[in-house]
């Protein structure tokens, strides 16, 4: 960046993600020049959602809005208006169908329970069996994932709902990860399906491109350009640059490369009203190579068709989700936080910190996992 040049904007944003786009609105509010320029051929990151016979798909995977903090919710809700979606998965495994996340409907399709009581002493019990197995083999501290589930939870869930999805999500078996991916599994004793905890939950009404184009609103953006491939062009447009995508992409890789999970998706369209009757339903089978299959209209249309038949389509637009193994050239989902990556990150945040003019932020300019609700708290002052 060439010093007393005045330059075109005060600040260029790389990436129109989450993080991007409500960057550039808060700078754009303060009166600053931005320029938003996009590798992609449209807004939004991972959040884009392309619209399908009147259905709005969740092109990079499913996205639901959560938080229980009042003034992130409000600036949300000031954008879009956020419908009362709540997120309730089911689990399929041989056949039967298990509500999620662990509940007392869990606990009675499993075990027949139907009273909290009954539910800990089956939990209770489940839990003694695993640790004295454990024991008798001579394992006093989990050495694994398995053994920490199978102390955490017992055998029965680790078996039908844990083991399988987990190892397909990682593409490992249980016994090769560490204890700590699974540092609690919450139980509920109450017949609560939501899967968050969270006051506040939601899908933008009219889909998660209506939020983003609220945020860019007035703000120039240029898709379909890749700010490495034209750095010379446009390195030294703006007196602030915030960066992000990939950091390591951004050095060269001069320290090596940040490894991620990916995911592949395979949407459908199918001529049928409601597939699966329900957003999420994850497949824990482990000889079921997806994790889970979308049903994209329940995030926003009424199913209720018995009552309401006039208000929905025909068709409808399922999407499975395979987890992958994450290779240069794909899109990268989750960064893996393992020690050698973390101290990977470490060395590029270290340069990073010798910037001047350039920030980096984001789940890949930070690589770090970030709820889209973390990255909302994390910029707007309140
Ligand atoms: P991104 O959305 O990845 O945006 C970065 C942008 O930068 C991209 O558009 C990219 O194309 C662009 N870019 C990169 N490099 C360049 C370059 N060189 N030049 C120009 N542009 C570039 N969070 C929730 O709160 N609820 C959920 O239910 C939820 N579900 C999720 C499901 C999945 C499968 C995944 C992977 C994440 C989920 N998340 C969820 C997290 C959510 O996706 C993130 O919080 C959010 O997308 C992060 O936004 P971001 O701007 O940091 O990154």
């Amino acid at each position: 960046m060439n010093k007393g040049v005045k330059h075109k904007y005060d600040l260029l944003v790389v990436g129109s993600g989450l993080y991007g786009a409500i960057s550039a609105y808060l700078a754009k509010k303060e009166g600053q020049r931005v320029l938003v320029i996009e590798k992609r051929g449209h807004i939004g990151g991972n959040l884009y959602c392309k619209n399908i016979n009147g259905i709005n798909v969740h092109i990079y995977g499913a996205h639901i809005f959560h938080t229980s903090n009042k003034k992130i919710w409000e600036f949300v809700n000031s954008l879009a208006d956020f419908n009362g979606f709540i997120n309730s998965p089911m689990a399929l495994y041989k056949g039967k169908l298990y509500n999620l996340p662990f509940n007392m409907n869990t606990f009675y399709e499993l075990w027949g329970v139907k009273t909290p009581q009954e539910a800990e002493n089956k939990l209770k019990e489940q839990r003694a069996e695993m640790a004295d197995y454990l024991k008798s083999q001579g394992i006093v501290e989990p050495r694994n994932l398995e053994e920490q589930a199978l102390l955490l939870a017992g055998k029965d869930i680790y078996e039908i709902l844990v083991k399988g999805y987990t190892e397909k999500q990682w593409g490992m078996d249980a016994k090769q990860l560490p204890p700590f991916i699974i540092k609690r599994l919450p139980f509920r004793l109450t017949f609560d399906n939501n899967y968050f905890n969270d006051t506040y939950q939601g899908i933008p009404i009219g889909g998660y491109n209506k939020f983003i184009e609220r945020l860019l609103e007035g703000i120039e953006v240029r898709c379909n350009v890749d700010y490495i491939a034209e750095k010379d062009t446009y390195c030294d447009i703006s007196d602030k640059i915030l960066y992000t995508g990939k950091i390591d992409e951004y050095y060269n890789y001069i320290f090596g490369t940040l490894e991620y999970r990916s995911l592949q998706f395979e949407h459908n369209i199918l001529k049928c009203k409601n597939y699966q009757g329900n957003a999420v339903v994850n497949y824990t089978d482990a000889d079921i190579p997806f994790t889970r299959i979308i049903e994209h209209k329940h995030f926003e249309q009424s199913c209720d068709y018995i009552y309401d038949p006039a208000n929905h389509s025909d068709t409808t637009v399922i999407t499975k989700e395979y987890p992958v193994k994450w290779e240069e050239g794909m899109e990268p989902y989750y960064p893996v936080n393992n020690e050698k990556n973390n101290n990977l990150y470490k060395k590029y945040a270290e340069l990073a910190a010798t910037e001047k003019n350039v920030k980096f932020g984001g789940r890949l300019g930070e690589y770090k996992y970030y709820d889209m609700n973390m990255i909302v708290e994390k910029l707007i002052k309140y």
